[in-house]
């Protein structure tokens, strides 16, 4: 208490007039004051600093030294405004430096009263605006050099501001945009303000952007287009806004059609032909049969009753008719890969391949073949498959074998992702111009007099491992031998 009461003591020595002085000469902004016939009375350190002039040199001079020739109507309004007693704001305007450069201010003009109570002049503060200025010409620049279509929307849904790439995606000129309902060109908007800030408008500074979505845009035209709305929240001095980039989708969705149109259509077709080759081979099995069966008996009763040419031509019956059975099975065996849909599960391949190998026993011992395997893992997988693709690319590797014994080797590596398998062969090898049509059904690089087959087996290998989510290839030395590699994902289709 006694404290404030000395305060109170010293407010009453002061004088009020040295207070206002001091006030006004440590202040930043510029402060002077005029007559009404523009005459400058007062200039305070804030004005020397802003405009170069000193008090000295400008006590007595006309206001007019400071305003730019095109701007000379607006300081006679200020005048006028002044002799009708009234204040005056421009907060983007430009004055003129000692040196003649051009500096950005703010101003703010109130009339000043004699004691007597009747209008002596103005006094006027100016705050220089340059950084104003530049930060939001950068803020320009940033909003306008950009292909998203961009709009700073005020929390009543109003566009503030709109750059060239909006122009171009709703057709608007930029000028007709501001002040409209951002619905105008995003109808869901208003929605989505209400569900995401009830209160307070879309977004505020505090709260992550809207994550983007797709949405429909309508143009000028009335024409609706697919657009992808991302929504963030910008606070300014003058307020929180709602920064809306729009990109239009129309390409890409296009894009999206027409892949999903294909995919369809693609998928639809291949099942078309796997059912057709399925029913094809499955329908033939049957009179295929009687004309072998029947063709046998021919053989069997008239062999060597006839004459030479006729034996010939029954023999051929027979083969032609035999080799046409071993096509069509394989052509079965290969439209059933995938058609009979079991459930994936866990094998154990080291098993799979013993069993493989015991099954291959009479051409392990024929040929003399070695063979050498590495620790295999388990997979998940169809396991008839799996067993059937073990099989194939063994007994190629005894089947195609060179002069010397067979060695064969069976390995696997893991990594982070998938086990990759490796059937190692010492044979013939094949030819690197190859690598593609071996794996083609029916296709052979020899007679079937030299090795006998009938080229499905490459080709059951490939659909088996890419229906597992795999690749496979091979490297091989002409004459060295072969490796065939393929890979297995560890978390295959069909598999948590
Ligand atoms: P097939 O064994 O019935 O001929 P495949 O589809 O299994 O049919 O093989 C296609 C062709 O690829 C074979 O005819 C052969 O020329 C070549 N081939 C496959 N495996 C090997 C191998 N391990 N070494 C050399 N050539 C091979």
């Amino acid at each position: 208490m006694q404290r404030w009461r000395a305060d109170e003591h010293w407010m009453e020595q002061v004088d009020r007039a040295s207070l206002l002085s001091a006030v006004l000469e440590s202040i930043e902004d510029g402060v002077l004051a005029k007559t009404l016939n523009a005459r400058i009375s007062f200039w305070n350190h804030g004005a020397e600093q802003l405009f170069g002039y000193t008090a000295t040199e400008m006590i007595g001079q006309s206001i007019f030294i400071l305003v730019p020739s095109g701007r000379h109507a607006e300081e006679e309004r200020i005048l006028a405004n002044l002799r009708d007693g009234k204040r005056t704001e421009h907060p983007e305007t430009v004055r003129l430096r000692k040196d003649g450069t051009e500096v950005p201010v703010s101003l703010f003009v109130s009339p000043i009263k004699s004691a007597e109570g009747t209008i002596v002049g103005g006094a006027t503060i100016m705050r220089d605006m340059t950084a104003h200025r530049l930060a939001e010409e950068r803020f320009r620049l940033v909003f306008e050099a950009s292909p998203s279509g961009k709009f700073l929307v005020a929390h009543d849904g109003k566009i503030k501001l709109a750059n060239s790439a909006a122009e171009i995606v709703f057709g608007y000129a930029k000028l007709d945009m501001l002040e409209q309902p951002l619905e105008v060109v995003l109808p869901a908007y208003p929605q989505l303000q209400r569900d995401h800030e009830p209160e307070q408008g879309l977004l505020v500074p505090d709260k992550a952007p809207m994550i983007a979505r797709e949405l429909w845009g309508v143009r000028k035209d009335g024409t609706r287009i697919p657009i992808e709305l991302r929504l963030f929240p910008i606070a300014t001095e003058s307020g929180e806004f709602t920064l809306a980039v729009i990109v239009d989708i129309t390409e890409r969705k296009l894009a999206a059609d027409l892949l999903a149109r294909q995919t369809h259509e693609l998928e639809r077709s291949n099942a078309e032909l796997e059912q057709f080759a399925y029913v094809a081979s499955h329908d033939l099995q049957e009179p295929l049969r009687m004309v072998v069966s029947y063709t046998e008996l021919l053989k069997q009763r008239n062999m060597g009753r006839l004459d030479e040419k006729s034996d010939k031509f029954i023999r051929y019956i027979v083969d032609g008719g035999k080799r046409m059975q071993g096509l069509v099975n394989d052509l079965l065996r290969y439209s059933r890969v995938g058609r009979e849909s079991r459930a994936f599960e866990t094998v154990d391949t080291a098993r799979m391949v013993s069993e493989v190998l015991l099954d291959l026993d009479g051409t392990i011992k024929a040929t003399g073949a070695e063979i050498d395997r590495g620790p295999l893992p388990r997979v998940a997988g169809d396991a008839v498959e799996l067993r059937q693709l073990f099989q194939n690319l063994i007994s190629n590797g005894l089947k195609f074998r060179a002069e010397r014994p067979p060695r064969i080797a069976i390995n696997a590596e893991c990594a982070a992702s998938e086990s990759r398998f490796c059937v190692e062969d010492n044979g013939i090898g094949i030819e690197a111009q190859y690598s593609q049509r071996i794996f083609q059904m029916f296709q052979r690089l020899h007679e079937r007099e030299a090795y006998e087959g009938n080229g499905i087996g490459l080709a059951l290998a490939k659909k088996i491992v890419e229906r597992h989510g795999g690749r496979i290839w091979f490297e091989s030395q002409y004459g060295q031998g072969t490796k065939f590699f393929f890979t297995l994902p560890l978390v295959m289709k069909g598999i948590e």
